[in-house]
């Protein structure tokens, strides 16, 4: 049985983009009231006293947008801090991090995952939800948060690429070739259909092994390890700096190999990103005064019957379920 010691924390369900594929632009979104969020001292309460009693040590914040977060340096200082904490890591789409990447860094945050579709202004617009009147490009902000991260210098530093069949496809040679003389890992992900199903008629995804084979083609490509790469297959181009890492929820199930869970914004522990099943209400119980003994004990038996909702998830023999949160909303 897999080791379940890595939260995936969200700090916000919201957040300044609108990609196509999370939080498209007119979706009936529900964002959360500034009272439903957890607060800096409910999260930090729920690390200290519940998750790591219970065997967390390791925890990446997310969204929504974690850079939207006030006082998100404040708490990456704070959880650095408690000595039961051996990583913290943050994904971001990157827009705001070029003014913040210092203070993370020193705040000791140390490996970061930006989100890059696209080199492409155009393409990346319109995958992010720019369109219309919105004309100005906002890859330019991206990319200079990406080179404030590197010198700055988070290691490793990610940029996740979800590959989308006739928008950003082409792509995928331009984004790998990012990792031949510079030693960051792009990561490419098969869409999934979480909360936005209607995109997925059809196939809206790519299989990672066809992207790997046009890798290959090209450069060749060799099996390879990157510190922290979870569900990814990692490759590398021979003689590359960086990495590539895959990450294939629909062509090839990594249920098996799972070893995290999901706190969203407002307080819901998730045991499974693909099945709703099992879920608890932290937030509730602590505000109406449940003993942190009581939420250890509630999250124990979660991770007791976590690898049979794995399991559920993985004999049902499909990832396109209904999904009633999108990735913004859980954390993804
Ligand atoms: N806003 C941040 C960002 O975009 O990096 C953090 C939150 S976002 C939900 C985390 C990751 O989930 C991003 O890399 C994003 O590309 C990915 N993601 C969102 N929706 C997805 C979907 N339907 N299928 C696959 N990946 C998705
Ligand atoms: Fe925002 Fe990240 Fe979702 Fe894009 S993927 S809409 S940046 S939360």
């Amino acid at each position: 049985m897999n080791k379940v010691d890595y939260l995936r924390v969200s700090l916000i369900d919201r957040c300044n983009f609108r990609c196509v594929y999370c939080m498209p632009e007119g979706a009936d979104l529900e964002y959360l009231l500034q009272q439903e969020l957890l607060t800096d001292a409910e999260l930090l309460k729920l690390i200290r006293e519940v998750f790591i009693p219970v065997g967390f040590t390791r925890f990446r914040l997310t969204g929504g947008e974690p850079l939207l977060r006030p006082g998100v340096v404040d708490l990456i200082r704070e959880i650095v801090s408690y000595p039961q904490t051996e990583d913290i890591s943050m994904t971001t789409n990157g827009f705001l991090l070029a003014p913040l990447a210092q203070d993370l860094y020193h705040a000791g945050l140390k490996r970061i995952n930006i989100s890059l579709d696209s080199l492409d202004g155009d393409t990346f617009n319109a995958i992010a939800g720019f369109t219309g009147q919105t004309k100005k490009s906002r890859w330019g902000e991206v990319w200079s948060g990406i080179l404030a991260a590197y010198h700055v210098g988070f290691d490793p530093l990610k940029l996740n690429v979800v590959v989308i069949p006739g928008v950003n496809d082409h792509e995928v040679l331009d984004l790998a070739a990012l990792t031949i003389d510079k030693n960051w890992h792009v990561r490419f992900i098969e869409f999934m259909p979480i909360g936005n199903g209607e995109l997925f008629h059809g196939k809206g995804w790519i299989d990672s092994e066809f992207i790997r084979q046009q890798i290959r083609d090209r450069w060749g490509l060799i099996s390879a390890e990157v510190r922290g790469n979870g569900p990814a297959d990692v490759f590398k181009i021979p003689g590359a700096k960086g990495t590539l890492g895959f990450i294939s929820q629909m062509s090839e199930c990594f249920c098996d190999r799972c070893n995290r869970m999901r706190l969203s914004a407002d307080g819901w522990l998730r045991p499974c990103l693909l099945n709703e099943s099992g879920q608890i209400d932290l937030k509730t119980a602590l505000r109406s005064g449940v003993k942190s003994e009581e939420l250890q004990l509630q999250v124990q038996e979660l991770l007791t019957i976590k690898p049979e909702i794995n399991y559920k998830q993985r004999e049902s023999g499909t990832n396109h379920g209904i999904y009633h949160r999108t990735m913004s909303q859980i954390g993804g």
